[in-house]
């Protein structure tokens, strides 16, 4: 089981998986949203995510219709994303994980977003938008 909170720690959640399947999201919505370079997210499946402390502190940023940004009321930490048309899954943050769980990188995507200074310099598949598969 993987765990993970919110910088002030009024959320905590787990997620009942073993291995997560992880992207790199240079859209631009992801970059203005975390003030860096791109994020590394996670693909869930709804049902291993479950919010172990603190639901009462999340709200929610709809970045465009249809999709919500879960973030902690108090420190700002974004939790979790839900899409409409991806209703079995949510995204999570790397950054929110405690400890060093096993992760399995598949690609960069929304490179077509990517800032001219950062560079790719690993051989993972690059996909110029979305890419909802493994
Ligand atoms: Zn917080
Ligand atoms: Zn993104």
């Amino acid at each position: 089981m993987i765990t993970g909170s919110c910088h002030c720690s009024d959320i905590e959640f787990c997620i009942h998986e073993n291995e997560l399947t992880v992207r790199y999201c240079y859209c631009t919505t992801c970059r203005k949203l975390s003030g860096s370079d791109y994020s590394s997210v996670a693909r869930v499946a709804r049902p291993s995510f479950t919010i172990t402390k603190g639901a009462e502190s999340l709200a929610a940023y709809e970045s465009r219709p249809g999709k919500l940004r879960y973030y902690c009321s108090k420190c700002f930490s974004p939790i979790y994303v839900t899409t409409d048309n991806e209703l079995s899954f949510l995204r999570v943050r790397l950054g929110l994980l405690d400890g060093s769980p096993r992760v399995k990188v598949t690609g960069h995507m929304w490179v077509s977003e990517k800032p001219t200074w950062r560079t790719i310099e690993d051989c993972l598949p690059v996909y110029m938008h979305e890419y909802t598969g493994e």
